[in-house]
């Protein structure tokens, strides 16, 4: 299967603004940020979207919502507050299929979301 683009992130073959990384997952500015502070925090192993992760998978998945925390702590949004969001499907509006979790901070933010 081809990989994907969040796939292509990982393994250096596109460039990032990667702002953490472990073993498990990477965080990387959102090229088409939609608030002051918009990064992407992503799995590495490329699940395609969350209706699709497995019981398996609860690691991963516990993993990337502790390191979204760290990373909205560490670029400053604690005290404010900050947005995670996932898109799911097409309804949910996700445009790449490699599953990431969206941390939006920096200004406030309406609801419900359009
Ligand atoms: P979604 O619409 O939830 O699937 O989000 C995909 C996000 O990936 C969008 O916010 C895009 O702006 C972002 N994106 C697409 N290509 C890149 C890239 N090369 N580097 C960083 N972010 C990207």
């Amino acid at each position: 299967m081809s990989q994907t683009l969040f796939e292509k992130i990982i393994a250096r073959e596109i460039s990032a603004d990667i702002v953490y990384e472990d073993n498990l997952v990477l965080a990387f500015r959102d090229i088409n940020p939609q608030a002051p502070t918009h990064v992407l925090v992503i799995p590495k192993k490329p699940i395609p979207r969350i209706s699709e992760a497995e019981e398996s998978d609860q690691e991963v998945l516990g993993h990337l919502l502790l390191k979204a925390r760290l990373v909205a702590k560490e670029l400053g949004l604690a005290k404010n507050g900050f947005r995670l969001v996932i898109n799911n499907g097409y309804d949910g509006g996700e445009s790449v299929p490699h599953l990431h979790c969206h941390i939006l901070g920096g200004r406030a933010l309406s609801w419900p979301p359009g």
